[in-house]
């Protein structure tokens, strides 16, 4: 069982299900030549995905090229169903750092057949998952930033003030599908500046000066 722990308090969830938001920051949907999206693009990892600070991220033999996500994680802590805006960041636990690690390959090849993404996003250590600061202590989810260096070299900055969907819509839009339950997991998009890394890469992701984690590349 894969668990998220809320920094401070100890407090501890078994992680559910993770979802995720594709296309959510104009300038990434720009650098992969995608089409802006009405409503927020939902695809899932299973829990068996995540790894956390200090694990390595082993890209399956299927793939060549893997791409680094750097993105804002929220935790769930409430049960929630048809949540409304005013009311969703109440069901926020607390606020971390992932990476969406995408075969970017493999789901070229998919999109175009149009099949799922699935084995692209959410094969063993796809999801390095960082510990969660406690929600109470972020007053403004869309004034965060969001930070990725492989190897001590910046590649990824942004702010999560530049979300097509704002984390209360999103929150609200994704339990309008899913029934949202404590230990839950949103990945909330990626800002521009995605690449592929190589085996023994060093990655450091970090939600500027609230949480850090550090995890490394291998090639199977
Ligand atoms: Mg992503």
């Amino acid at each position: 069982m894969k668990r998220a722990r809320i920094m401070g308090n100890g407090e501890e969830y078994s992680i559910g299900k993770i979802v995720c938001i594709a296309r959510n920051y104009v300038a990434h949907i720009r650098e992969l030549g995608n089409e802006t999206p009405e409503r927020p693009v939902l695809f899932m990892k299973p829990a068996t995905a995540v790894i956390g600070d200090g694990g390595t991220i082993r890209i399956p033999s299927y793939s060549r090229e893997c791409h680094h996500e750097v993105e804002l994680a929220l935790l769930i802590g409430r049960e929630g169903k048809q949540i409304p805006e005013e009311a969703a960041l109440d069901h926020i636990a607390g606020y971390g750092v992932a990476l969406d690690m995408t075969l970017r390959d493999v789901q070229n090849e998919l999109k175009q057949k149009g099949l799922p993404w699935d084995i692209a996003k959410g094969f063993d250590t796809s999801c390095p998952l960082s510990g969660f600061v406690p929600a109470q202590s972020v007053v403004d989810p869309q004034s965060l930033g969001l930070r990725l260096e492989i190897n001590g070299e910046l590649r990824q900055e942004g702010t999560t003030e530049l979300m097509i969907h704002p984390v209360r819509r999103l929150v609200s839009h994704i339990s309008s599908i899913f029934t949202l339950e404590p230990g839950d997991v949103i990945l909330t998009g990626t800002p521009s500046g995605v690449g592929p890394v190589r085996s023994g890469d060093r990655l450091r992701a970090e939600l500027v000066g609230l949480v850090a984690l550090e995890v490394t590349v291998a090639f199977a």
